[in-house]
């Protein structure tokens, strides 16, 4: 392998390790730091925007993050995985800028193939760490795939700062910390923003409940659903509304759409080797996940 000055390597010719982490969030570098420092020589790949997040994960594509224990001024999402990553390159980490596409943990050592690989030999690894995340969970509503980035988003990071938005009405759907943090956040470029929350509370912790519930730009419409995205054929300006308690329906026009309702892992890559819940988590600490 050739490594890079900071620390990645270049695609090389197969290899195998002790051990491979597949994914780059806060759980693969933390496992990198500590597999590094134990000399075990990890391999991480950070994946090339794979499940559409650039390495690093979910994590970049967020704010401030004001709850990471020693960051007492808060930092950034993409600086705090910037500085994750130059930990566990630190101690002998080599990261791989790939996306892992196709694994096979029916025997030892494990193979693996890279995205665009899959009709080579493998690479090997005596132990596997999976920590590939997950990834924002979209409703499937009529009308979203026609106006899919076109005034619906699932990451208001992202796109919140793009012209269709500015001093427009948004509407977030979520009751957590998400959609608390997002709502937050599309503030400073809508003009308002209605936030859609199925239940008549919110799942958000107190502080950030108390945020957004203290906005002036803020509006929270309880027990309230979204049933159709609709636009003028290229952008979104109009949500159909239904109260689940009276089942009255309304309009409200918007010009985007932001999805925070949880997420869904990312867990494609082991489905029917593993064994998972029925969210799609895997199931850590059982015998029969050891094949
Ligand atoms: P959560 O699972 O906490 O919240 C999802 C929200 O979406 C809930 O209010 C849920 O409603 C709602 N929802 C789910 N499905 C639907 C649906 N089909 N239609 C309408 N509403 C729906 O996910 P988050 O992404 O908000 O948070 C995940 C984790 O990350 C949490 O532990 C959170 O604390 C953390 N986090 C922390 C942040 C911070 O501290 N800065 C920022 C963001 C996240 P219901 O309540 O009725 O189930």
């Amino acid at each position: 392998m050739a490594p890079l000055t900071n620390g990645s390597v270049h695609k090389s010719t197969k290899i195998h390790s002790k051990v491979v982490i597949i994914g780059s969030g806060p759980a693969g570098h933390t496992a990198a730091v500590y597999l590094a420092r134990a000399n075990l020589n990890p391999v991480l790949f950070e994946g090339f925007m794979a499940n559409g997040f650039a390495a690093g994960g979910q994590l970049t594509t967020t704010t401030e993050i004001e709850n990471y224990p020693g960051f007492p001024k808060g930092i950034m999402g993409p600086e705090l995985m910037d500085k994750f990553r130059e930990q566990s390159i630190r101690f002998g980490t080599q990261v791989i800028t790939e996306t892992v596409s196709k694994i096979d943990l029916s025997a030892r050592p494990f193979r693996y193939w890279r995205e665009g690989q899959e009709d080579e030999e493998p690479e090997t690894a005596d132990a596997v760490i999976i920590a590939t995340g997950a990834s924002a969970k979209r409703l499937g509503l009529n009308g979203e795939d026609m106006y899919w980035q076109s005034g619906i988003s699932a990451c208001a990071v992202c796109d919140g700062a793009v012209p269709i938005f500015r001093n427009k009405p948004l509407a977030v759907i979520g009751g957590g910390d998400s959609a608390a943090e997002e709502a937050t956040y599309l503030t400073k470029y809508g003009s308002h923003v209605y936030v859609l929350v199925r239940r008549g509370e919110l799942r958000a912790s107190k502080i950030m409940a108390k945020r957004l519930m203290n906005n002036p730009k803020i509006t929270v419409l309880w027990h309230t659903v979204a049933t159709e995205c609709q636009g003028d054929g290229d952008l979104l300006n109009n949500l159909r509304l239904k109260n689940v308690f009276t089942g009255e329906e309304k309009d409200l026009p918007v010009n985007g759409l932001f999805y925070a309702i949880g997420h869904e892992p990312a867990t494609a890559l082991v489905r029917n080797q593993l064994h998972t819940d029925e969210d799609g988590y895997i199931i850590t600490g059982t015998r029969h996940n050891t094949n």
